[in-house]
């Protein structure tokens, strides 16, 4: 299976590598790498990133914050890391533009659906910050939405597993990983692939999830190539 057109979910963690907060630029750099092997055999690539690592705002409204402020404050926060990602693939000559659904025009373009397209086929990585602009809404959701918004066909979500597990592996040993869900499964049974709204989208629109484990080096590029690895939502259920 050879992909066109992807995207690319990085949450905030992804950028975080082992630290407690923020941004370990030896993580960021490795992750650039790869991403410029998935651009240098001609696929055409959108990132949406997280911004976990910097500020969530559930976290702060549940101490006590308007929720509302609180997910602006975490939208911005992914727009950092957007950037922080822009600089990594740019200083390893990876042409790229961020758009942030937020406008920020100092720094960034506003989100154009068709310039983003345009910037696609024209070979450069799109970098979406900011997330879907609306507060109550998370990066996830905002990747379902881009996706189906410039025709993506698969959503690459990057995460700190193998894939999906019918339980936690770091509390039980025997944990079983699926090689494969339906969005139906995943929203009855609660798996935290993502949450709900984001699956109901990509259920809707047709878009499979392939949840897999970052930190395996040359992961990203595997996935992209069509490569069974992690778990991939979207078809039926099958356990490895
Ligand atoms: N956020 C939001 N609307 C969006 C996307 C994100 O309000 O469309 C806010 C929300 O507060 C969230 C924060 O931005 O907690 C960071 O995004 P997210 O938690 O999805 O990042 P990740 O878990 O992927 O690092």
């Amino acid at each position: 299976m050879t992909y066109h057109r992807v995207l690319l979910k990085l949450s905030g963690e992804a950028l975080m590598g082992n630290l407690g907060y923020g941004i370990d630029p030896k993580v960021v750099t490795e992750i650039a790498g790869e991403i410029a092997e998935v651009i240098a055999s001609g696929i055409q690539l959108v990132i949406v990133v997280g911004g976990g690592n910097i500020f969530r705002g559930v976290k702060a409204a549940s101490a006590g914050m308007d929720r509302a402020t609180a997910d602006y404050i975490g939208m911005i926060a992914t727009v950092m890391n957007a950037m922080t990602l822009q600089d990594a693939l740019e200083r390893i000559n990876v042409p790229t533009r961020v758009q942030t659904a937020i406008a920020m025009q100092e720094i960034a373009e506003p989100y154009i659906r068709r310039r983003a397209i345009r910037h696609l086929e024209k070979g450069r990585v799109v970098i979406f910050g900011a997330g879907s602009g609306n507060p109550f809404f998370t990066t996830d959701t905002t990747a379902a939405l881009r996706a189906a918004e410039v025709d993506a066909e698969v959503i690459f979500k990057a995460t700190k597993v193998d894939g999906v597990y019918d339980c936690d592996p770091h509390l039980n040993p025997n944990a079983r990983l699926y090689q494969s869900l339906t969005y139906g499964y995943v929203l009855t049974h609660e798996l935290g692939v993502m949450d709900s709204t984001a699956i109901a989208l990509c259920k809707e629109n047709n878009i499979p999830i392939v949840v897999f484990n970052l930190s395996v080096r040359g992961n990203i590029v595997r996935a992209v190539k069509g490569e069974p690895v992690g778990t991939i939502v979207g078809g039926f259920c099958e356990v490895i």
